[in-house]
């Protein structure tokens, strides 16, 4: 059977961490903060464009990010990246999409390395077969005065991608923006042939990989970055499609549910996933646009960001009353039936990653009650039981129990923890962990990601997994 879509979210964030050492944060909200250029969230760069700007304050969390990754919630209606027209038309579209994203802040890595981890995923982790990508270059802008970026076809080829397979294109395609002014580079982008290979390719975009290096000047200028930076994105839906076997990211887990239940509650013909001229009474088109309005309808409201008047919000309210009125017109609606859509996509989006995390910590649980068990075993009847164990229950990265569980169990057991030997490691630990940060500290210095770049261009190593630490100054 295929993999479910939150296997293929999981598959892709454990790739980035466990294989190659990026740090995953959380989504940020649908609702841009404090930044005016946007009306929602487009892209997983988003909540890293001080980062790339060079504003970034020192003193926050972000200013320690090297390479990181995760699934950024995105809405693509109004502003420059702008695809409500197009949902319900095609099979590939939506207002609300999950990005899958990896980041290289400062030099971290770049052009090379960000081509190969695509790669390694894609054909390796996933499966997918190489000869079904095909990857796009850009191809230079002489009135800008950008040059073609050879390095990276050169990259592509050396990846084994033979050279018909690598094409290129000019800023329309491979020059990636965030809006009218913010950082911008040049593009590299995986497309998969739908059509494998038989007749002509019919190519779906899947992963975009961007080599941040200019800032759009509100003058329409483009000035150059303090720093480069890899930043990639990926859709949750598309891939989820590809690897599901489908030609439509409506014949997913992600909305085959929200169609069924749109066909219930309308008592309306089946979806058939008819596009275009075929699909006549644009039955198949007004399921698409519903299932993909009370998507985004769901996210946004449950973000902050509720219909209204202007700006965002009557952006929200325009979604809402173009979902109301496909699904009265032409699915014969009842009233009150998109918000009875509302359960199915918590379901879809919420529910399953609970059911996981449930199913993860099960098994966590489990071994830590072996372990507590065997140790048990070795005990007399008056020992207590050992801190170091109870210290690898808890903090060892498999298992993380929380200590007040562990205690829990223990007290279950009737036997008692030797809670001075843990509190003595409990110590130990935080004076390692300010020894670490010493260095740092000790001169009133917090570093920010220029000094951190300029140490890596230095050749200075890192010192420990810290974020805020990663290099010290010596
Ligand atoms: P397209 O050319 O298909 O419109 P894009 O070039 O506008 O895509 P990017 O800005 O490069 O998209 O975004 C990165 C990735 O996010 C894309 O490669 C694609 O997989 C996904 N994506 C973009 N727009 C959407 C959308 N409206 N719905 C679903 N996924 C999307
Ligand atoms: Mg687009
Ligand atoms: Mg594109
Ligand atoms: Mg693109």
């Amino acid at each position: 059977p295929a993999a479910k879509a939150s296997a293929v979210r999981a598959a892709f964030l454990n790739f980035f961490r466990d294989r190659h050492g990026h740090r995953l944060v959380p989504s940020a909200s649908v609702r841009p903060r404090g930044d005016p250029s946007l009306l929602f969230v487009n892209a997983g760069m988003n909540q890293f464009k001080p980062i790339f700007l060079g504003t970034v304050d020192p003193r926050s969390e972000m200013a320690g990010f090297r390479r990181v990754a995760n699934s950024q919630k995105c809405v693509r209606a109004g502003g420059r990246h702008n695809d409500l027209e197009d949902v319900g038309r095609d099979l590939s579209h939506h207002t609300f999409f999950e990005m899958l994203g990896n980041w290289a802040f400062g030099g971290e890595y770049f052009k090379e390395e960000a081509c190969s981890m695509a790669w390694e995923l894609l054909t390796q982790v996933y499966g997918i077969p190489a000869e079904r990508l095909w990857v796009s270059y850009f191809d230079g802008d002489p009135k800008a005065g950008l040059e073609p970026d050879l390095e990276t076809r050169h990259i592509w080829l050396s990846l084994g991608v033979p050279a018909t397979r690598v094409l290129s294109f000019g800023p329309q395609e491979n020059f990636w923006e965030m809006g009218d002014t913010g950082p911008c580079g040049p593009c590299t982008e995986i497309h998969y042939d739908l059509a494998g290979g038989v007749g002509a390719p019919q190519l779906v975009e899947l992963w975009n990989l961007v080599f941040m290096q200019h800032n759009r000047e509100a003058d329409g200028s483009l000035q150059p970055l303090p720093q480069w930076h890899v930043d990639t994105g990926m859709g949750l839906e598309r891939l989820v499609a590809v690897l599901q076997g489908k030609h439509s990211t409506y014949d997913t887990d992600l909305f085959s549910p929200l169609l069924h239940a749109i066909q219930q509650g309308c008592r309306a013909p089946p979806y058939l996933g008819r596009v275009g001229v075929a699909d006549e009474g644009r039955t198949d088109t007004a399921y698409r646009v519903v299932a993909d309005h009370i998507r985004t309808l769901s996210v946004c409201i449950s973000d902050g960001v509720f219909p209204g008047m202007s700006g965002a919000p009557l952006v929200l309210r325009q979604i809402l009353r173009r979902a109301v009125r496909f699904s009265m017109e032409i699915l014969k609606a009842p009233p009150g039936f998109l918000g009875s859509l509302v359960p199915v996509v918590v379901e879809i989006l919420i529910a399953n990653l609970v059911l996981e995390d449930e199913a993860a910590f099960l098994a966590s649980l489990e071994r830590g009650r072996r372990i507590i068990d065997r140790t048990l075993r070795t005990l007399g009847p008056s020992d207590m039981f050992p801190a170091e164990v109870a210290w690898s229950l808890s903090l060892s990265g498999d298992l993380g129990l929380p200590l007040d569980m562990v205690e829990l169990m223990l007290e279950e057991k009737g036997v008692q923890l030797d809670s001075t030997g843990l509190e003595q490691l409990a110590q130990e630990e935080a004076q390692h962990q300010a020894r670490q940060a010493e260095p740092v500290q000790k001169q009133g210095l917090w570093l920010d990601v220029h000094a951190l770049g300029e140490l890596q261009r230095q050749g200075v190593p890192p010192t420990d997994n810290s974020p805020k630490y990663n290099y010290s100054l010596r």
